[in-house]
């Protein structure tokens, strides 16, 4: 007895066996029973994911003998002979191999006869978007006007290359992708029958290997009971598929984590020697930093069909203190590294390049740790260095013959020591830096401080008598506490440009913000809370209360939160700290965060 392969000997007799395409043999069902079936049906979708086993079913309850039906008896001539693949009045054409114009005015003379003995003469073309032009030309005369007793059924993987007025005489069904729980459960059922005994990791890697279809999944499992002895195992399955188990793919990107290229290399070359196809392996690769990323966003695990549960909690293990920046960075790389891997001659090199260069990235800062950053640079700048011209005079000094001072640069040179050119007498660094590290000074000038960049060096601000502050209206007080403040954390008081102060009650003030929740956000920072209170403190009395106002004010409702969201961004955005950030490091804006306010 010859051995029957488990996709032919499993294949689909009536709707219900189909897996996973109940959408449209639901439709299917009902327009049989309702007598609404239409002459011409294509199905679309991914290979192996059953159009032509819908087809093949169709035929049988349009022609079954007690039909048409919905559920075909299987047991009347007409249904064996479909079974069997030698029925008179059913015409499975391939596409690919009869695409030519002659081949469709065979069919349209032969389609002019009645049938022999069923009720339809049935044509199933598989894979139609490959016939000619031509061919299809011929093809849309008999749709326009098919003849009562002819019913076409197109199958296709490609339904974008079939012609719109072939598209618009046709119902459309589209299969679906099967998922990988589906192929697990199909496959689990015909072992069970089969009397095959294998894990569920081994049919797991069977059904991923499978890509959603059912067809190639059977194939699969066909190969590997064939040289099988006793239980399969994953194991087993791997060394048949020559392949790639998910374990590896964690270790890369554990490895990626923690910048170990040796290991990543080593894990690549076991791949390779394994029979690992590289151009597999990167896709393989780029899905896992996709999964990655999807669960660090707080994606669940209907946005990783294909993840079990076990990987789910491994990945979120895995990304626990990884940053969502961070992956976007490796997944950008990747992205970019694709063509290159795909075109290379030697993939496997193009591939250890690219992780190369993943492990060069530099994980990004959060713009909050780059405003820090900033506030310690600029504080450090003006009580250290003297200060390089603006760039205008630069680009002067870089054209006259005389010795110029450094210009400004990237971060590697910025702890250089000082010029040894004395800076020019009048400008001395706490002058200069309004201009050269604020383009557009936020920090309110101070009344008590005439801004003179000629004059010498500026006295600090005389601090008000306790006299002087009770009769001083609270909007001088603030602006001297907002300069005091601009002294030890500059940053800190360009956020209260905007801002005035209330008194809100006996021994307690207030700090009103305009509309720059940005500036909100960012003055209730714990360190910058207490500067704040302390200045206060410092200036008033030691029982002050400040508060900040606008922070508890979270918007309440989803839309509100998202316009708000968008307007922080720009606010972000155009924040002249940004602004600095990217000058100074040369940098660019990857990602916005914004964060939880307190
Ligand atoms: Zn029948």
């Amino acid at each position: 007895m010859s051995y029957l392969v488990l996709a032919r000997k499993y294949r689909p007799q009536n709707f219900e066996e189909v897996v996973r395409q109940e959408h449209i043999t639901r439709a299917l069902a009902n327009a049989l029973t309702s007598d609404r079936l239409a002459h011409a049906i294509l199905l679309a979708g991914p290979r192996g994911t059953g159009k032509t086993t819908i087809a093949r079913i169709l035929a049988k309850c349009v022609n079954c003998e007690t039909g048409p039906t919905a559920t075909p008896c299987n047991t009347c001539r007409s249904c064996r002979e479909i079974t069997g693949g030698h029925a008179a009045d059913v015409f499975e054409i391939d596409g690919a191999s009869n695409n030519r114009v002659e081949n469709i005015r065979e069919l349209r003379e032969n389609a002019n006869y009645m049938p022999a003995h069923s009720r339809f003469k049935i044509y199933i073309i598989d894979e139609v978007h490959m016939l000619s032009d031509s061919a299809f030309n011929a093809l849309l005369k008999i749709l326009e006007e098919p003849p009562a007793h002819v019913k076409f059924f197109f199958a296709t993987t490609d339904p974008n290359k079939i012609p719109i007025t072939i598209l618009s005489r046709c119902q459309r069904h589209d299969c679906r992708r099967v998922d990988l729980t589906a192929i697990v459960q199909h496959l689990a059922r015909l072992c069970e029958n089969e009397t095959v005994e294998i894990t569920e990791d081994a049919l797991t890697l069977i059904g991923r290997e499978a890509d959603g279809s059912i067809r190639d999944a059977l194939s699969l499992l066909d190969l590997i009971i064939t040289g099988a002895t006793g239980k399969i195992t994953a194991e087993l399955v791997l060394d048949v598929l020559g392949g790639l188990d998910r374990q590896s793919l964690f270790d890369i990107s554990q490895a990626v984590f923690d910048r170990d290229a040796g290991k990543i290399i080593d894990i690549i070359a076991r791949l390779y020697d394994r029979g690992q196809n590289m151009i597999k392996l990167f896709a393989e690769v780029l899905t896992h930093f996709r999964n990655l990323l999807v669960v660090k966003m707080g994606g669940t695990s209907q946005a990783l069909s294909d993840v079990s549960e076990y990987e789910l909690n491994a990945i979120k293990a895995q990304v626990s203190d990884i940053s969502q920046v961070y992956l976007h960075q490796i997944l950008d790389v990747l992205f970019k590294e694709e063509i290159v891997i795909r075109q290379s001659s030697s993939p496997r090199l193009a591939l250890e390049m690219a992780f190369v260069r993943i492990i060069q990235i530099r994980p990004a800062l959060p713009i909050d740790t780059l405003i820090e950053k900033i506030d310690i640079l600029q504080k450090n700048l003006a009580k250290n260095l003297p200060l390089a011209p603006p760039p205008a005079a630069t680009q002067e000094a870089i054209k006259s013959p005389a010795p110029a001072p450094p210009a400004p640069a990237g971060p590697e040179s910025r702890p250089a020591p000082a010029p040894k050119q004395p800076a020019p007498k009048q400008l001395t660094p706490k002058q200069l830096k309004p201009e050269q590290l604020k383009p557009a000074p936020e920090v309110p000038e101070c009344p008590n401080q005439a801004p003179d960049p000629a004059a010498g060096p500026a006295p600090p601000p005389p601090r008000p008598e306790n006299n002087a502050k009770k009769t001083e209206p609270l909007e001088t007080s603030w602006k001297n506490i907002i300069c005091r403040i601009a002294e030890e954390n500059p940053a800190l008081a360009a956020c209260f440009s905007t801002s005035k102060m209330v008194k809100t009650g006996d021994g307690h003030v207030e700090i009103r913000f305009a509309t720059n929740k940005f500036n909100v956000t960012y003055a209730n920072r714990d360190g910058h809370q207490a500067l704040i209170q302390k200045t206060c403190s410092l200036y008033f009395s030691d029982d002050i209360q400040v508060s900040l106002a606008g922070t508890a004010a979270a918007s309440r409702n989803g839309l509100a939160n998202k316009q708000k969201s968008k307007q922080l961004e720009a606010e972000a955005l155009n924040h002249p700290l940004v602004a600095d950030a990217m000058r100074i490091f040369n940098g660019k804006i990857v990602d916005i965060k914004i964060l939880q306010e307190a």
